[in-house]
């Protein structure tokens, strides 16, 4: 099949720009997707076309980025945005409609016209930049709902690109999908990739739901993990790839003796107690309100728990520049306060709430010390921290209490605790018995969740979206 290289399009390059006392920075991308695809990127020759962070003129970015990428071992291109244009494509359009509506939150979307006319103007300067700076022998891995646009763009430039898309968040059912006022031209622009990639078979389902109702000459062909769809005019490939991360990584970060050392800190500094941890980005999608509603109905229902137990919330700092997030956090903030007051004796506080980003170290110390992880979004593509929990529970007797909206859940549902987050009496009832659960119990249940990880890590989820893309069975794709 040859190796074609490959080019990887995201919103963000894996390097991002700041300004530390008047100093341009380069920081290298630390999450799972650039950890995972750098390996890719530098064996078979690649590049990472993105928008670099920063749109003040003062910064040399292609200078910046040069270094950077000698040292990565591969290309970077950067899609130069103004203000204006981040603010309509970004804030507008991507996280003000797509986001609250692929989470199942129509309530919470501001159908803005000009924010759409932006998402367009921007997908197009991408395109532009992905044509230039690849030929026709490249696989072109585009990534998320910023850029649903892109083979649509390069295909109407005339330009023949093998794509892949793989969406990293939800994909609504159709009675929400409708919703949206452009929902034709975006359900069209996803036929026109070569592979369109899921997290789960529900999300795909959703998919296909909406595009038989819009257009209604699209039919599917086949079964299992990668169908092809034909449209009448051309054909495209349906896959389902649940996300996951460096499992070696976390673990190996878990064994560390420094690390089993501050988690002992962690739990000694709380006497022992049974720690309950929760970890997210500040995100409505997150159901954090709703999760210490939760452990107040959990203190209210069963007082043998005071003094027994500490619920840790870290929430990560995210789109603070949007007021709806900064009402979230007043909310959060509020939230912690009652509970605490509520419950609070001396020598004991129940909740203990972080709003800050910690290293990766801290953070695996936590999730060691953890004896459960609440992990109850109300919705979520897949969520990354469930796997990462499992992965650095060397200790191999926690558990994991999973929402049943987060994409996790269909790969997890047997050995998680599966709840509905709305539901507060339910998940106080899920604590309560996990912490009856016996050791055995709970080792039998976290070992298989953590072969599972172990096994379906990031780098099988890489090469299944790149065979599917690009290797398997490659002449049933039309020549391009
Ligand atoms: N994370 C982080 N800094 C922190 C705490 C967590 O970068 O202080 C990471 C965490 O390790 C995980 C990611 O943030 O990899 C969250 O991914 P997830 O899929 O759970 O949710 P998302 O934020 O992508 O919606």
């Amino acid at each position: 099949t040859g190796m074609r290289r490959l080019v990887v399009v995201s919103n963000r390059l894996p390097a991002a720009l700041s300004r530390e006392d008047g100093q341009w920075k380069v920081n290298a991308g630390s999450g799972g997707l650039v950890t995972a695809l750098a390996p890719v990127l530098r064996n078979r020759g690649g590049m990472w076309i993105g928008w670099s962070g920063t749109s003040e003129e003062d910064a040399d970015v292609e200078g910046l980025l040069s270094d950077f990428s000698a040292e990565a071992g591969y290309d970077l291109r950067t899609v130069p945005l103004t203000s204006d244009e981040v603010a309509g494509y970004y804030f507008g359009f991507s996280n003000e409609i797509i986001w609250p509506l692929f989470h199942d939150l129509q309530t919470r979307c501001r159908f803005e016209p000009d924010s759409w006319r932006m998402y367009l103007d921007v997908n197009f300067k991408f395109a532009e930049v992905v044509a230039r700076s690849t030929t026709q022998d490249d696989f072109v891995w585009i990534h998320d709902y910023h850029l649903m646009h892109q083979a649509f763009f390069l295909k109407s430039m005339g330009v023949k690109r093998r794509t892949g898309f793989f969406l990293h968040i939800p994909f609504p059912p159709p009675d929400i999908f409708m919703k949206l006022p452009w929902r034709w031209k975006l359900i069209q622009a996803l036929t026109e990739f070569d592979l369109v990639g899921f997290q789960t078979i529900q999300d795909r389902r959703n998919f296909t739901n909406s595009l038989h109702r819009l257009m209604p000459e699209a039919s599917v062909k086949g079964r299992g993990a990668v169908v092809t769809v034909d449209m009448g005019s051309h054909q495209f490939r349906l896959g389902t790839f649940p996300i996951s991360i460096d499992y070696n990584q976390f673990a190996a970060i878990a064994n560390r003796p420094e690390v089993a050392r501050a988690a002992f800190d962690i739990k000694e500094a709380l006497r022992h107690r049974k720690i309950i941890l929760g970890v997210d980005r500040l995100d409505y999608t997150k159901g954090i309100p709703e999760r210490i509603r939760s452990i107040q109905t959990l203190l209210r229902r069963y007082p043998d728990l005071h003094g027994q137990l500490n619920f840790i919330q870290i929430a990560v700092p995210s789109r603070e520049e949007v007021d709806e997030y900064k009402d979230l956090r007043t909310e959060i903030e509020q939230l912690v306060s009652r509970v605490n007051g509520e419950f609070s004796f001396p020598g004991w506080v129940p909740v203990h709430y972080h709003y800050r980003s910690f290293p990766p170290e801290e953070l695996v110390a936590y999730y060691c010390a953890a004896d459960i992880a609440l992990v109850t979004p109300l919705r979520d593509g897949m969520n990354l921290v469930a796997k990462e929990y499992c992965a650095c529970n060397v200790s191999g007797d926690g558990v994991l209490v999973l929402s049943e909206f987060a994409g996790a859940a269909a790969q997890l549902q047997k050995d998680a605790y599966l709840v509905n987050p709305y539901d507060l009496e339910g998940v106080a009832k899920a604590l309560h018995r996990a912490f009856h659960w016996d050791k055995g119990q709970r080792q039998s249940h976290m070992s298989r969740l953590r072969d599972l990880i172990r096994k379906n890590n990031i780098y099988w989820w890489v090469d299944s979206f790149l065979q599917a893309g690009i290797d398997r069975k490659l002449g049933d794709f039309p020549p391009v």
